[in-house]
């Protein structure tokens, strides 16, 4: 064995002080958000009556490459961070490969996912403008417990709009939510017009997170002192999610290792976005080369087998629209979609590296992913959420190539988070009830041929 720990922690010391905008490297830019209504750039100020000011200037900004990390937010980084970076000696073994395999472990905190790293920022910026509270959406849970965690930190109220069908599958997600503090709302709810609207026109709906989103959006718009938060998909976030990335390079660094590839999970993009950002920006200034890969969910391809247009983030309509890869925000994955990682566009940072080519993607099937989640479990320790086993399952897959080649590449992958709320995924999976549907290009067709025309 050689003398790579199995846990390779950085020092407090060493944690980054700096976030790293890759926006400022790209030399073709993501396209700008536009205003849905005058179909022009949003401005500041506009963006500025949904978002926190400070976190409205982060999103447009794309020409400064590091923004300070306040001091108030290293400190509560400082509580779960720097997270370890694990060289997956036993997962090699049991494959009995000759990669070397890492994983940068997010899971190591309450929420049990990587989310909190944005959450807090953002919760700051709220409490640090002089706001009551702030509004979002959550899907299977984990940002709505992030941002409860964080608001309760900054002592500011946390309205959260869970999609229905979670919110009634995952109850005790929802409770964590309360413990710390956060009204949890199903939605679509009877709470907001758009809620009222969806519910009128598709009656007995589980609601999505494009929904949800909406709910969110009008909630915060609709009360003095709120504005809207959100957990992926924008700039900011992928801002914010940078930490993984440069603290995962640190300590690569400080071992002498050089990854050959990365791979992450790809839902809005946020966890992919932030680890990989350090290395394209190394890819972008012409200092090294990485084989970066997306891994998302059959079921929800948008990079795959989505379009890169001009799409809205919501289903009501009322986010500015960010040309990004869509399956459009009409398209909701197949009821048996149980992995996470269900939003039908991509972050317009990601979507235009994968444009340009500096990075891949590929999609799997949910089954092949809960396979490889149950293969690191029993061997690493670690019980992986059903989004992180996705770049888990890719992992697997690259290193049991290099059994076939001999190579002894590199590969590091991001486990953004903890399963323990999903064992009724795994339940199913355990009974073996569990399959894969993989939408068909008629299913795809519905819901891109309703992209806005821009
Ligand atoms: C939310 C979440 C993801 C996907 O979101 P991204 O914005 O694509 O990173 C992945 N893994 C876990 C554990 C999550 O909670």
């Amino acid at each position: 064995m050689s003398d790579i720990p199995y846990k390779i922690y950085l020092e407090e010391s060493e944690m980054p002080k700096q976030w790293y905008n890759v926006r400022a490297d790209m030399k073709k830019k993501p396209a700008p958000i536009l205003n849905p209504g005058t179909l022009q750039p949003v401005t500041l100020q506009e963006l500025s009556g949904i978002f926190c000011e400070e976190l409205a200037k982060q999103e447009l900004d794309d020409t400064t490459p590091y923004f300070d990390i306040p001091a108030e937010i290293r400190d509560f980084y400082k509580m779960y961070r720097p997270s370890p970076l694990v060289r997956a000696y036993c997962l090699e073994k049991k494959l009995d490969t000759p990669a070397h395999i890492y994983y940068k472990f997010e899971g190591n905190n309450t929420s049990g996912s990587h989310k909190l790293n944005s959450a807090i920022a953002q919760a700051y910026y709220a409490k640090k403008q002089g706001l009551k509270g702030v509004t979002t959406e959550t899907g299977a849970g984990q940002w709505g417990t992030a941002l409860s965690m964080a608001c309760s930190y900054f002592d500011l109220d946390c309205q959260v709009y869970m999609v229905k069908v979670s919110y009634e599958q995952k109850p005790f997600r929802r409770e964590v939510m309360r413990t710390y503090g956060a009204t949890v709302t199903p939605s679509p709810s009877m709470n907001t017009e758009v809620g009222r609207r969806i519910n009128a026109e598709f009656p007995g709906t589980t609601g999505s997170l494009g929904c949800a989103i909406s709910e969110a959006v009008e909630a915060a718009v609709s009360q003095e002192g709120y504005r809207y938060v959100l957990g992926s998909v924008l700039s900011q976030v992928l801002l914010h999610q940078s930490v993984i990335g440069l603290e995962a390079k640190a300590a690569l660094d400080k071992y002498g290792i050089k990854a050959d590839m990365i791979i992450g999970c790809a839902g809005g993009g946020s966890n992919l976005g932030g680890l990989i950002s350090p290395f394209v920006g190394e890819m972008l200034r012409g200092e090294n080369q990485y084989e970066i890969i997306a891994v998302e969910p059959a079921s929800c391809p948008s990079l795959t087998r989505g379009v890169y247009a001009y799409d809205f983030c919501d289903t009501g309509k009322v986010c500015p629209l960010a040309k990004m890869y869509t399956l459009g925000s009409g398209f909701i994955p197949s009821a048996n979609h149980a992995g996470g990682l269900r939003y039908h566009g991509m972050s317009s940072v990601v979507s235009e590296l994968y444009d340009q080519k500096l990075i891949s993607a590929r999609s799997v099937e949910q089954t092949s992913v809960f396979e490889a989640a149950r293969t690191f479990a029993r061997v690493e320790g670690i019980l992986p959420a059903p989004e992180s086993s996705h770049a888990i399952r890719v992992a697997i897959d690259e290193a049991l190539k290099c059994k076939e080649t001999g190579e002894a590449k590199n590969i590091v992958f991001g486990l953004t988070g903890t399963g323990y709320f999903d064992m009724v995924a795994y339940q199913k999976f355990n009974d073996g009830e569990m399959s894969d549907y993989i939408p068909t290009d008629e299913d795809l067709k519905k819901s891109i041929d309703m992209l806005p025309k821009v």
